[in-house]
């Protein structure tokens, strides 16, 4: 036979793709590094479609129709440029690689440029929704040639997720590393809205006095509304599970020290490197980083602080509304800091994205999918040089109508003592958007002054200089 398509690393991700890619129809030929990886795969889902087993690299790349489409799902890292060194020569012109890890998109621009060289087309693309997705329907983003996406666009619109209106959560992001700038911040984007969650859920048990199971009835009934989403789905499941060795709340025996895989932190690095306050996003990841600094926490933990005092009944149900209001608000400042990046990035390397084509393809899939991507796609398909989702008028007029909220809650956690980094960020974020005047204006007086770093007026153009240590007179530069 002759594959379709070829699927080599077959681990949780790379198996359930190629079993999703069988199941649509396609003949998919199969290799795993470890070839009773592969051997496995054929004896427990050998049945479901038309596999082509391969052993060896040669095997594997003789099994595929012309022009070859090889997807690599190995660990991202160096065991993606080994696998393109085994794999490349036995390619020709034409061929497309399909690099399906969560590779960072600097790696994929450079290998995209040197198989370029060789005529094969290198296809960076970001897969999300775990392995759950990769089996029944990921959110997908390739980046790469538009002469790769003609090949591939159709086969990945077939395997990917549907959002409700039908539409494959597939686009072609744009050239080269696109695709996986796009993914990466997905991920950011994934943090802060696990971290502002996470906020929520530690002000309901701790200011309003709640239990865990009665956050979960809380977050299904948010689930019903407009903060819809999967994340807030999950949260509900696991706030309501309980432990089956202890009788405890489930929440109440884990470890509380998050743990991250990297994709956060490379949205802020790069976000850094670009200029971007993308400070909803780092909060998280920073966030997690100090929940795991153990030694620092059990050191600190006589400081002194307020002692919390749960409201009542009623106070503590109107305070639940509140925090819904301050999460939703939360939430638009974390996706106008995460599209302001990909914005950013795109013009930065002229990828010329489509915010959104992006949005709409996190409609399903993918772990943020949430009934709020719609709104953002519409937000970004009425006027597609939107400068910030913060103006547009809907998002605009939701927030006015938080803010009061979102503030009382503030108010609430200082006072208590609950930390709120990734609430606090936001609404520190969009209070010095909307400021007429920023100290900012005294910042750069004291970096005129002692380091002579000049100044522009408001009143007239130019760049001046105060002559601090002289007689304080003004000088243009
Ligand atoms: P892993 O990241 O655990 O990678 C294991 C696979 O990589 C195995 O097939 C392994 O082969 C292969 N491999 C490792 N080193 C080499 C090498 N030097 N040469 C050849 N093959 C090698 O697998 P996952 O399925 O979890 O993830 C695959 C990719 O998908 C990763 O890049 C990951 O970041 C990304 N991803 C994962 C998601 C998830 O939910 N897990 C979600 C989205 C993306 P062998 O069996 O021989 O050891």
């Amino acid at each position: 036979t002759s594959a379709q398509i070829g699927v080599t690393g077959l681990a949780v991700m790379g198996r359930n793709l190629a079993r999703n890619f069988a199941r649509n129809g396609y003949a998919v030929a199969v290799h795993n590094r470890t070839a009773s990886k592969t051997r496995e795969l054929m004896d427990e889902f050998g049945q479901e479609g038309d596999f082509v087993a391969a052993e060896s690299a040669e095997d594997f790349v003789a099994a595929l129709e012309r022009p070859r489409r090889l997807v690599v799902m190995v660990k991202a890292g160096d065991p993606t440029d080994a696998v393109i060194r085994e794999f490349a020569p036995l390619l020709e012109h034409g061929d497309v690689i399909i690099d399906g890890g969560n590779a960072h998109f600097a790696d994929t621009r450079r290998r995209e440029r040197e198989l370029r060289e060789h005529g094969i087309h290198f296809v960076g693309t970001g897969i999300s929704g775990g392995e759950e997705g990769a089996l029944h329907g990921p959110s997908i983003m390739p980046g790469g040639s538009d002469e790769s996406y003609a090949s591939l666009g159709p086969m990945l619109e077939k395997i990917s997720a549907k959002a409700a209106d039908g539409a494959p959560c597939v686009t072609h992001v744009g050239p080269d590393g696109a695709g996986h700038f796009v993914k990466m911040v997905h991920n950011g984007i994934e943090y802060a809205d696990m971290q502002l969650i996470a906020e929520a859920y530690h002000l309901l048990r701790e200011v309003a006095g709640f239990s865990p199971a009665r956050i979960a009835e809380i977050f299904r009934t948010w689930n019903t509304g407009r903060l819809d989403s999967y994340l807030i789905e999950i949260t509900a499941e696991v706030l309501s599970h309980v432990d089956a060795a202890t009788g405890e709340p489930f929440v109440d025996v884990v470890a509380d020290q998050a743990e991250q895989k990297g994709t956060g932190r490379w949205t802020v690095q790069i976000a850094l490197e670009l200029g971007l306050p993308v400070s909803g996003i780092a909060e998280a990841v920073f966030a997690r980083s100090l929940s795991g600094h153990t030694a620092l926490r059990a050191a600190s933990r006589g400081l002194a602080g307020p002692t919390p005092a749960p409201l009542g009944e009623s106070e503590a149900a109107a305070f639940a509304d509140q925090v819904e209001q301050a999460l939703y608000a939360s939430k638009i400042v974390s996706y106008t800091q995460g599209f302001h990046e990909i914005a950013t990035g795109s013009a930065e390397y002229g990828w010329n994205i489509d915010l959104g084509a992006v949005a709409a393809i996190w409609r399903a899939g993918c772990i943020i999918r949430a009934a709020f991507l719609d709104r953002v796609r519409a937000a970004y398909d009425a006027r597609p040089d939107l400068p910030s989702l913060l103006s547009d008028e809907a998002f605009a007029r939701e927030i006015a109508a938080a803010q009061d909220d979102w503030r009382a809650v503030l108010v609430a956690a200082t006072r208590q003592g609950v930390p709120t980094p990734g609430f606090s960020a936001a609404l520190t974020y969009y209070d010095t958007l909307r400021a007429d005047r920023l100290p900012a204006a005294l910042t750069q007086g004291q970096r005129d002054y002692f380091g002579a770093h000049t100044y522009r007026r408001t009143d007239r153009e130019g760049v001046f200089h105060t002559l601090w240590s002289g007689d304080r007179s003004e000088v243009p530069v």
